[in-house]
């Protein structure tokens, strides 16, 4: 691998141990929100938003990399900028599909694939047992 795209990615290891704490971060502040009880489909529309711009934000890195590859001086800051926003807006997504399973009341049979109550015994449509 050419060195100077080695190097980059050694130092976009260095800030993965920074995506936990982002994560803590990011499910606080959407849990936060989530107090004021939310629409599910609004959840759904951030939730699709988030991954469009993650996935911008992947493309910009990949640019990025591959300019270093062919011998452009690269931003490092922006480079370490994109990744954690990335980290922050996948913990983000993460975290309103954690609330928006919360808010759930109907469970998936794994038989039938049919919703049945989270309360049921057993589901109505093919009759499996709820753990
Ligand atoms: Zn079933």
């Amino acid at each position: 691998m050419d060195e100077k795209v080695k190097e980059l990615l050694e130092k976009a290891k260095l800030t993965a141990g920074m995506a936990a704490d982002t994560a803590v971060k990011a499910a606080g502040m959407v849990s936060q929100k989530g107090t004021q009880l939310v629409e599910k489909t609004k959840r759904n529309f951030q939730v699709f938003d988030l991954n469009n711009e993650v996935e911008l934000l992947m493309r910009d890195i990949g640019r990025m990399v591959y300019l270093t590859h062919t011998g452009v001086e690269t931003d490092e800051a922006a480079l370490e900028e994109k990744l954690a926003q990335i980290d922050e807006k996948y913990a983000a997504i993460a975290a309103i599909k954690e609330e928006l399973e919360a808010q759930k009341t109907t469970t998936v049979c794994p038989v039938c694939g049919k919703d049945c109550d989270k309360n049921d015994l057993y589901f109505r449509v093919c009759g499996e047992k709820l753990q």
